[in-house]
């Protein structure tokens, strides 16, 4: 775990956020300790079971909202390369000025996951791409897995609800030319964390993802 006296711009990062979330309610956790644990730590459990330091990958982070997981990672992996994009611009605005403010790799990207994810610089050109809290699980694999190049990876930040989207999606990452590769469990404080790391072992039917809205009314079984 990143000890964040050593880390100036983690430091900075907390009362940053608070600041931004006063005025734009990005979030509903609003105490310092909260943020710290439910936000920076949490995003920061990545680096545990993946190796991050010295490589320049380009990152996603799909829906980051106030910047979650990216800003926290940007802070201690200044070798990677983050685009964070989300629907709501005024978020947007937010993680930018953040990330401006504290010097770290980062540039947002306003726009729909769905029409992003069928743009040609944005599909297949990613090296690992991360979401927190974006979706259910059908739905997060049609949003992800296409942004992903073959030979790089999806991690999703899961609860422990996961292992049961597991079995009932079965060979769903397949169908979309992922293959899950490893289930990282863990805990932070009172809450169990899942992390899947799907690797994507092939190029994704242009299909997917469907138009605007289609994937969370009518999820892939
Ligand atoms: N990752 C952050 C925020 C989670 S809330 C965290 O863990 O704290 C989910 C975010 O995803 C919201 O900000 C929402 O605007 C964005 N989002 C949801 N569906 C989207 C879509 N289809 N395209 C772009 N952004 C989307």
């Amino acid at each position: 775990m990143t000890d964040f006296l050593s880390n100036e711009q983690l430091q900075k990062l907390v009362p940053l956020f608070l600041d931004w979330n006063t005025k734009l309610n990005l979030s509903a956790i609003r105490d310092e300790a909260s943020v710290r644990e439910k936000h920076v730590q949490d995003s920061l459990l990545l680096g545990d079971f993946l190796n991050l330091g010295d490589q320049r990958l380009r990152v996603l982070d799909l829906g980051t909202g106030g910047g979650f997981p990216s800003l926290p990672l940007a802070c201690v992996y200044p070798n990677l390369r983050f685009t964070a994009v989300d629907s709501v611009g005024k978020k947007l605005k937010a993680v930018q000025s953040m990330a401006d403010e504290l010097e770290v790799k980062l540039r947002t990207q306003h726009g729909r996951i769905e029409e992003l994810g069928q743009d040609a610089q944005y599909r297949e050109q990613f090296d690992l791409v991360l979401a927190r809290a974006l979706a259910p699980w059908p739905v997060l694999l049609e949003y992800a897995l296409p942004f992903v190049r073959v030979g790089g990876r999806f991690v999703a930040y899961q609860g422990p609800g996961v292992r049961e989207d597991l079995e009932n999606f079965t060979g769903l990452e397949a169908k979309l030319g992922g293959k899950i590769v490893k289930v990282h469990e863990t805990s932070l404080g009172d809450s169990e964390r899942v992390f899947v790391v799907i690797k994507k072992v092939a190029q994704t039917s242009r299909k997917y993802p469907r138009a605007n809205g289609v994937p969370r009314k009518q999820p892939l079984q």
